[in-house]
């Protein structure tokens, strides 16, 4: 008898346990509640924690010094951008840009990532002393950078430049160095754009410009909308 009540004794501990590591796991929220993991489009998703934070400014500290008078800074928006990098690892960065675009900048970005079209990085202009030769050097991509010369359309953040060192900008019919200097286009390259290439062809579809139409210089690297 003694034995028999042993024996039951030790079904209703295992019983307790059991209900109490289910009743634990049932308390732990599944994985994807606690931080959905990044699509990107095809197969591999990337982990939040192994994004790597290129640029993470306030506005305030992305305008810092600039010369553009109140009455282009009310236009523009900083925007969060994740995209693909060089290292093949997924980068946020971020886009000094006019409100006007903002959607389509957000969108081409998601665009470019879903098409596995790499972008090396995106940071705001003033990360280079507002130097945009520097920072086409770096091959950066960006959008606003104020200059006095009034035609140029990233003085108000309607043009956004996309790795300029793999879309050098090529004079036509003058012998002249390539902006950035020293760069050199191959096609074969991922973020490299040639006419037809998808993201080209989206910029369009968007009613941006491209550079690469432009009368004196193949501007490949910049869009720009009206
Ligand atoms: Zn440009």
């Amino acid at each position: 008898m003694k034995r028999l009540n042993n024996i039951l004794l030790l079904f209703s501990c295992i019983a307790l346990m059991t209900w109490w590591f289910l009743s634990c796991k049932r308390n732990v929220p599944p994985r994807e509640d606690i931080s959905p993991p990044l699509t990107t489009g095809t197969d591999t998703v990337a982990d939040p924690d192994t994004i790597v934070v290129d640029s993470r400014l306030t506005f305030q500290e992305a305008i810092a010094g600039t010369k553009a008078p109140d009455e282009i800074l009310d236009q523009l928006v900083l925007i969060d951008v994740v995209y693909r990098s060089t290292d093949l690892k997924v980068h946020q960065g971020q886009i000094l840009t006019n409100k006007k675009i903002e959607e389509d900048i957000r969108e081409i970005f998601t665009f470019m990532l879903e098409n596995n079209f790499v972008v090396e990085k995106a940071i705001p202009v003033v990360a280079y002393d507002w130097n945009d030769s520097l920072s086409m050097a770096d091959n950066n991509s960006y959008s606003f950078c104020y200059r006095n010369i009034s035609y140029s359309k990233h003085a108000k953040g309607l043009a956004i430049d996309i790795n300029p060192r793999l879309n050098p900008l090529r004079w036509k019919n003058e012998n002249r160095p390539n902006q950035p200097v020293g760069a050199v286009r191959d096609t074969t390259v991922n973020g490299t754009l040639y006419p037809g290439h998808v993201v080209v062809e989206e910029f369009k579809r968007r009613g941006f410009r491209w550079g690469h139409t432009f009368s004196k210089y193949y501007d490949d690297h910049h869009f720009e909308k009206q």
